[in-house]
């Protein structure tokens, strides 16, 4: 179920926003609901004909010195080889090609990730094709001439991109062992949470196939049933400047995030549920992944009969766009309340796998309506005809409407809620789409 990840590389002033934007169009994906999430373009959910996939701008700021190029380059293009499926490494027809591309190069080829060359700012196929031949020096395949300001060749680069992307069906597929993200700021407790549970539960860790330099897969084995963890505790480095630092993070749990079927955000209890917090747990909720607040260090609060009650209120009114979310306070130090996680994890996971069949989803709607009227507008009501569940993981239902503007977004909270309270889905987002029929 899981997206591919496609990260563009390349040098500054190739021209990688001016193609991210392109590629990216209106179809940004963010929750209109979901406050703090990013608005920076550093991600964004692309389709081409029938395949998906999450798009990762590496590029950051703009070196101030020519000389940190070659370095900046190299990291971006680590943090390509350790995330995304397919790399598009993108080089500039104007500037020829130039020694810090063949390092990158090298760098990718011996990665063995799938790589994709486009040579960009070829708007005229005639003045520019023969400088394009010059990039097959850089021994890692056929140079694709694309203009991204003028919209030319995108589409066999893209065909190019996904043909890497594994066959539905495909091995990646055979793997149902749950995956879990473990995201949160620095600090929070990732690390120690996967380590006590590893230590807890005298479990094997191996090293799982695909795993990456930095984001960890570890293999946790509970009550004779397999966990994959997926730890982006190792994406801490020295000598970043923060913009950078916080890109790369945004970028390691988007990719962690989107192999998950739960995500655990984790939360320090001790500093309390912040605005970073939200933005992370933004990543999840815009996803549609299954979700549990883990509010690690609890041995370390002050508590009294209330602490937990008026500690979860205050966690909920910052993430108040996920009301749905799972809520557990534990201490990675003491192991409170740790072995709990997998019973939530397996409930959270089932209900995002969820299907309720069509009739019963239509009586409850048929009931919700007599409750409470639906909205109306400049005298046309609205009328629902029809519910039925389309996908799983996150549910997803459409509703067959008369006028789609007269659905508002407090109706569908409101149907959203009476599903809800006939069946839970606690721990997963629902998603409705609405659709006209006249
Ligand atoms: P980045 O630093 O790699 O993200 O590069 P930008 O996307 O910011 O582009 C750098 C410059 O190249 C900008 O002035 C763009 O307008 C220009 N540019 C990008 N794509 C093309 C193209 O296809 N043709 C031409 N002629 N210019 C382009
Ligand atoms: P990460 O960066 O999110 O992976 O965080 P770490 O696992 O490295 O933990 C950061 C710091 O918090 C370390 O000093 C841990 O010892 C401490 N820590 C982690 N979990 C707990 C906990 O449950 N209680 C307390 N008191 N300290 C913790």
């Amino acid at each position: 179920m899981s997206k591919p990840v496609v990260a563009i590389v390349g040098r500054p002033n190739v021209g990688k926003s001016t193609l991210f934007n392109v590629l990216a169009g209106e179809r940004i994906s963010i929750v209109k609901d979901t406050p703090g999430v990013t608005r920076d373009r550093i991600y964004a959910e692309v389709s081409w004909l029938d395949h998906e996939f999450t798009l990762i701008d590496t590029g950051g700021i703009e070196p101030d010195s020519k000389d940190i190029i070659l370095s900046q380059m190299r990291e971006q293009a680590q943090i390509a080889i350790d995330t995304a499926d397919v790399i598009i490494f993108i080089t500039d027809v104007r500037q020829g090609l130039v020694d810090a591309d063949s390092k990158v190069a090298d760098m990718l080829r011996r990665s063995g990730k799938p790589v994709v060359l486009a040579v960009n700012k070829v708007d005229s196929f005639d003045k520019f094709m023969p400088d394009v031949y010059e990039f097959y020096n850089l021994g890692i395949g056929d140079p694709l001439p694309v203009s991204a300001a003028s919209r030319l060749g995108l589409g066999d680069m893209l065909d190019a991109v996904v043909s890497y992307f594994p066959e539905h069906g495909g091995e990646e597929e055979e793997d149902d062992r749950p995956r879990i993200a473990i995201v949160g700021k620095p600090n929070v407790g990732k690390s120690s949470i996967i380590n006590k549970l590893l230590g807890e539960q005298r479990v094997i860790v191996s090293d799982v196939a695909g795993t990456t330099r930095d984001a960890i897969d570890t293999e946790v084995v509970h009550n004779g049933k397999e966990y994959v963890f997926i730890d982006t505790a190792g994406l801490r480095r020295k000598n970043k400047i923060k913009e950078e630092l916080e890109r790369y993070s945004i970028i390691r749990t988007v990719t962690a995030v989107e192999r998950a079927d739960v995500v655990l955000m984790v939360i320090d209890a001790v500093e309390g549920v912040t605005e970073q917090d939200a933005k992370i747990a933004g990543i999840a909720h815009e996803r549609g992944k299954g979700i549990i607040i883990v509010v690690n260090k609890w041995d370390a609060v002050e508590k009294n009969d209330r602490t937990m009650r008026e500690y979860e209120a205050e966690v909920r009114r910052v993430l108040s766009y996920m009301p749905y979310a799972e809520i557990l306070f534990v201490s990675a130090l003491t192991g409170q309340r740790l072995v709990k996680l997998f019973d939530r994890i397996d409930m959270v996971i089932e209900n995002q796998t969820m299907r309720v069949a069509t009739g019963v989803l239509n009586e409850i709607m048929a009931e919700a309506v007599a409750m409470q009227q639906p909205p109306s507008d400049k005298g046309k009501r609205l009328k629902l005809f029809y519910i039925t569940q389309v996908a799983v993981k996150p549910p997803t239902f459409v509703i067959f409407v008369n006028d789609r503007e007269l659905m508002h977004f407090s109706y569908t909270r409101y149907l959203e809620n009476k599903i809800r309270e006939a069946f839970g889905f606690r721990g997963t987002s629902l998603k409705f789409l609405i659709r006209e029929r006249k």
